[in-house]
């Protein structure tokens, strides 16, 4: 949640700089900088919010550096709430530069959305981005982050359980999984009804307000928290496929969010026969996953249950892949630098498909997969179970 000014300095006051979380976050492992680190932005924003230090440029680098990816506050033995110290700060610091503003922009226009990813998966077929990023150089970057787009989805408001009612939830789509990543929403509701669900998709959800927050722009990200909130229903369960939408809404709204691997290990499968996957599955965790949503392993479990698949959690899961939300767009040298650690380590072990339950990590990795021409295929994990229960890619 939001801080005051005071009740950030009351925070950043409850951090004894035991320095325990340096070892965990990625920026001060790649620089080595006080100031890059969790102990050291604490102080900084401390000393500024005091009137100590001046809110300069200087100051704006090593808080726009940090990933939000949290691992420090997992490591705090003190319990500070690092998360909401960065979040209250930004809104102080940052200043979204052309391409994130146009993100965020675009992210609270779902129609516009829609046209631009289907006008993306046009310029896909014909090879026109491929062409594009060969003569743009300044474009290439954001050309590599874009997956392999599937059709859009024209979404019912309702998708009725398919056998004995078991009960209700809703589905959270997101902005740029909706318009990037719609086989994922679409394996969801398969095997969700499949497995006795109702699926409700309100239309009045918005963006999860997370580009807007790390923007610094609280005033669009409290109005997504406050339509969500009243989109959906207070007590069912609110599914994501994106930890990183499903880590803001829980930490800005009320309501009952739960990431879908999560959800789907408790439903009962004794019904539901999968068929076998022989192959090699290398399993990404995205930091919101493991530090907000504290769901990484109903993930590793449900994925078990797929016969002859071999599941292999990956080397140096601990470590953010860059990605980030905006940040692999406004940091891209720290972005590229954390990318390659992951390609190097993933090259050492040959995968046939690596599963991530985040949009954005799926981006950042299947851009240092194109680019190294490694022949892996990234799924969600539910669209791995999907299709092992005999989902074909569109609902019926
Ligand atoms: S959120 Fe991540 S990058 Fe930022 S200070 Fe904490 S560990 Fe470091
Ligand atoms: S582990 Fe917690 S108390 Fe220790 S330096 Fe880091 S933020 Fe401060």
């Amino acid at each position: 949640m939001a801080l005051s000014i005071q009740q950030t300095i009351q925070e950043a006051d409850r951090c004894v700089a035991c320095g325990l979380c340096l070892p965990h976050c990625p920026t001060y492992f790649k620089t080595g900088s006080e100031a890059d680190s969790p102990r050291g932005r604490i102080q900084l924003i401390s000393a500024v919010a005091k009137g100590i230090l001046p809110n300069n440029a200087r100051f704006k680098d090593h808080i726009n550096g940090c990933l939000g990816c949290r691992n420090c506050e997992t490591a705090c033995p003190n319990g500070v709430s690092y998360g909401a110290i960065i979040d209250t700060t930004r809104e102080i610091t940052h200043q979204p530069n052309r391409q994130t503003r146009l993100l965020g922009w675009l992210a609270n226009q779902p129609k516009w959305l829609s046209f631009f990813s289907a006008l993306l998966r046009l310029g896909q077929t014909l090879g026109l981005l491929t062409l594009v990023g060969k003569v743009n150089s300044r474009l290439a970057k954001q050309i590599a982050l874009i997956p392999e787009l599937t059709s859009t989805q024209r979404w019912q408001t309702l998708y009725p359980a398919k056998h004995t009612k078991r009960g209700d939830v809703s589905l959270f789509l997101g902005c740029i999984t909706n318009a990037f990543d719609t086989e994922t929403l679409r394996a969801s509701v398969y095997v969700l009804t499949t497995l006795g669900y109702t699926v409700h998709i309100p239309t009045t959800q918005v963006c999860c307000g997370g580009i807007a927050r790390q923007q610094g722009d609280s005033k669009t990200s409290d109005a997504c928290a406050h339509d969500n909130q009243h989109a959906f229903h207070a007590d069912w369960p609110l599914l994501t496929v994106a930890s990183g939408c499903g880590a803001g809404l829980k930490d800005y709204t009320h309501l009952p969010v739960k990431d879908i691997s999560e959800f789907l290990i408790g439903c009962d499968w004794s019904e539901v026969k999968l068929s076998p996957l022989n192959q090699h599955i290398a399993l990404h965790e995205p930091c919101t996953l493991r530090n907000v949503m504290k769901a990484a392993k109903p993930v590793a479990n449900l994925l078990a249950n797929i016969p002859k698949a071999r599941i292999t959690p990956m080397k140096g899961n601990q470590q953010c892949c860059g990605g980030a939300g905006t940040y692999m767009l406004h940091q891209p040298e720290m972005a590229d630098a954390l990318l390659a650690d992951k390609m190097k380590l993933l090259s050492q072990e040959t995968f046939d498909i690596l599963a991530t339950s985040n949009i954005g990590c799926a981006m950042q990795l299947g851009s240092g997969i194109r680019q190294a021409q490694m022949p892996l295929k990234i799924m969600h994990p539910v669209t791995i179970i999907a299709k092992q229960m005999g989902f074909q890619s569109e609902l019926d």
